[in-house]
């Protein structure tokens, strides 16, 4: 194995390059994966321009991939060399209160792959065993990098008991808002509507079995919803969203907002309509899950992969991911 690999290297004030840097090493307890695909979501955007709190600079991006492992260190047995395997990308303390209750994904001293520790835009990556997932080979290897944010959507969905027979609207037809119809129609949910600006998106939600996708919330043929997601991030999005709330309406808000974003709340709204408003952060212990249903989720999910690049081509991938028209974009190692 030659000492040195391509890696895509961010250091956090908007800047990425391709790059030569040392091979990872199995160190004790971990293992070092080659990626055979790599997404790229709104959390790497935000994490290059320096925007999001947990990145630690310099560091190689990638937290939603899969790959075959290349190396074990001393003490792994959950893997061997050459083994199909997934990653959840959230590496916990394993001793906080958090996750203690196995609310990982909260944990106090939490350190991302692809964001605090080096990821997957890479020839290899190296993570501990203990968020390492043996993957079904029946699994594409455009559909297991969709593991990770499928299991963001199946955590929201969880955060809001018997959301199944609710109706739902959907901001937002990215990846995650369009697996959340993908879910909603294998689950047999009542229905799931989305409110999208983008034409193309609007299209691929009604294709994936939205009951309607329309551009603005005023359009849609149910007035009050009983939960809504939010899958965007936008103040302007997340305002409607809390509008179109009927009586004890839940707004999920799972689209990751810039830190500094704030939204006009109506404290009086919040009290005559008992709403909830419910967060979901990430895919807390839903990796195991995700990848279960990935088997048969696969021919839906992976139409979303859109566009694919790569690894010398990292930066032409983010501008991709950035337009409006593109739903998942992928790097391949
Ligand atoms: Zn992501
Ligand atoms: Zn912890």
């Amino acid at each position: 194995m030659s000492r040195v690999m391509r890696a895509a290297v961010a250091d956090g004030r908007g800047g990425v390059q391709i790059t030569d840097v040392p091979v990872p090493q199995a160190a004790e307890g971990w293992v070092v994966i080659a990626p055979v695909g790599t997404g790229v979501c709104g959390t790497d955007l935000h994490l290059i321009s320096g925007d999001y709190p947990h990145g630690r600079f310099p560091v190689v991006p990638g937290h939603e991939f899969a790959g075959y492992v290349s190396q074990v260190g001393p003490g792994v047995s959950s893997v061997r060399e050459g083994d199909y395997v997934g990653v959840n990308p959230n590496v916990s303390c394993g001793a906080c209160r958090w996750c203690a209750r196995g609310a990982t994904n909260l944990c106090v001293d939490i350190r991302p792959v692809g964001v605090a520790i080096d990821g997957s835009v890479a020839e290899f990556v190296a993570v501990p065993q203990r968020i390492v997932f043996p993957l079904s080979s029946a699994i594409s290897h455009r559909a297991a990098p969709l593991i990770e944010p499928f299991a963001c959507v199946l955590h929201a969905l969880e955060r809001v008991p018997d959301w199944r027979d609710q109706e739902i609207a959907v901001f937002g037809a990215g990846s995650i808002g369009l697996m959340a119809v993908v879910l909603a129609r294998a689950e047999k949910a009542a229905g799931v509507r989305i409110v999208e600006l983008n034409p193309v998106r609007r299209a691929a939600a009604v294709e994936l079995g939205a009951l309607e996708a329309v551009s603005s919330v005023d359009e849609l043929s149910v007035a009050e919803f009983d939960i809504a997601i939010d899958a965007t991030g936008h103040p302007a999005a997340i305002d409607a969203a809390v509008s179109a709330l009927g009586k004890r309406g839940r707004l999920v808000q799972m689209g990751v907002a810039s830190p500094s974003a704030s939204v006009p709340l109506r404290p009086y709204e919040v009290f005559a309509k008992e709403i909830s408003i419910i967060g979901s952060n990430s895919l807390a212990e839903k990796y195991g899950e995700s990848a279960e249903r990935m088997v048969d989720l696969q021919g839906d999910l992976s139409r979303l992969v859109t566009a694919t690049f790569p690894l010398e081509e990292y930066e032409s991938a983010l501008a991709v991911a950035a337009s409006a028209d593109q739903i998942k974009v992928q790097v391949s190692s």
